[in-house]
């Protein structure tokens, strides 16, 4: 009797194991410069609602660099994306030049289709991060080239003139003949291809102000049921021009900045609620611009703000949560446990 039970408890759990085989999917939204306080203004400027509050934890994290208080994105990305604080302006490597492994990275060797979309240039720092290795974010034109060797399955941003217009003369365009490339979203729906690329600008795509398109929740749509059709998937996807706004400390830029950045979360959102095995974190870089709400009127959706910086600051910043392993990220940590809990994940460690 005894050894039946031990046996049965034996079972049980290889069950409970074989039920969580299938790795999570992670879908990594970072919106670059976005503080509690721009998510504040973008809350009350939208009827006081934000999609964030339907996310199951919230943490905070640290995001000091290796050298400074005041994180610059290269630094930060590299955090998130390979779990070491680095120097500011350091793309995917550590305080000693020692080239990193980034999340993406790993998830493509644990074959994951793995993906990038963005707002700003593809190779601009943040999604840089995720697939290059460089001392300064600044290298465009290597960065480009280090994207057009790497096994980057979907990737959607601007930057195109970094590919086809080089000091080199090289057209990586040519040279990326795994790729299909498209040129607007329908394109970009109707293609089958297992590996794409959508530059949406030549160059550094304009703000939401100035009519970008498309839009990215369209894309975060388009791309989820891309990269998610035959296995798991890694994808990260940011809203770039968060930042830029603030960095003007113009509160309209950052308001239809953050609007939109809170529709293409609600389609990653519907994706994780109708898949269940999707963790879709959101979270920033660092804060910029020292935003703080200085009045407004919540019945009619205004905000009035002050900034302390035309830079960046150093507080602390957000972390959601939602699905599968949502739980590890409740708290307060550097910015490269964020690195750490995505490849708790992976593993299928709690
Ligand atoms: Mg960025
Ligand atoms: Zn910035």
């Amino acid at each position: 009797m005894k050894n039946l039970f031990y046996i049965a408890l034996i079972l049980g759990i290889q069950l409970s194991f074989s039920q969580e085989e299938k790795p999570p999917n992670i879908i990594l939204m970072i919106g670059d410069g976005m503080g509690l306080s721009h998510i504040s203004a973008g809350m009350y400027a939208n009827g006081n609602r934000t999609v964030l509050e339907e996310f199951e934890y919230v943490g905070l994290s640290k995001t000091h660099s290796l050298n400074y208080l005041i994180t610059d994105s290269a630094a930060s990305a590299t955090a998130m994306a390979s779990g070491v604080k680095t120097l500011n302006k350091v793309v995917g490597m550590d305080g000693d030049n020692n080239k990193q492994k980034t999340i993406l990275e790993i998830c493509k060797e644990k074959d994951y289709n793995v993906g990038l979309v963005v707002t700003s240039e593809i190779v601009h720092a943040t999604p840089a991060c995720f697939y290059a290795n460089n001392q300064s974010r600044y290298d465009y034109e290597d960065i480009a080239l280090q994207l057009s060797k790497h096994s980057v399955d979907l990737f959607v941003g601007g930057g195109e003139d970094f590919f086809n217009k080089r000091k080199d003369k090289r057209n990586l365009l040519e040279e990326m003949s795994t790729y299909t490339f498209v040129s607007d979203l329908a394109e970009f729906n109707n293609s089958s291809s297992k590996k794409i690329g959508f530059f949406t600008y030549p160059g550094e795509p304009p703000s939401k102000n100035q009519g970008r398109e498309p839009s990215l929740d369209s894309l975060t749509e388009i791309s989820l049921k891309k990269i998610s059709k035959d296995k798991s998937f890694f994808i990260m996807i940011e809203g770039s021009q968060i930042d830029w706004g603030a960095h003007d400390n113009s509160l309209n830029y950052i308001l239809s900045e953050y609007k939109e950045f809170d529709l293409a979360i609600s389609k990653a959102l519907d994706f994780a609620k109708a898949d269940g095995n999707t963790l879709v974190i959101v979270t920033a870089d660092h804060e910029t611009g020292g935003l703080s709400l200085s009045g407004g009127n919540v019945n009619r959706s205004r905000v009035r703000a002050d900034f302390t910086s035309g830079g960046h600051t150093g507080s602390m910043v957000p972390v959601f949560s939602f699905g599968p392993y949502s739980e590890l990220f409740r708290g307060i940590y550097e910015n490269t446990a964020i690195f750490d809990k995505m490849l708790s994940a992976v593993n299928g460690k709690r």
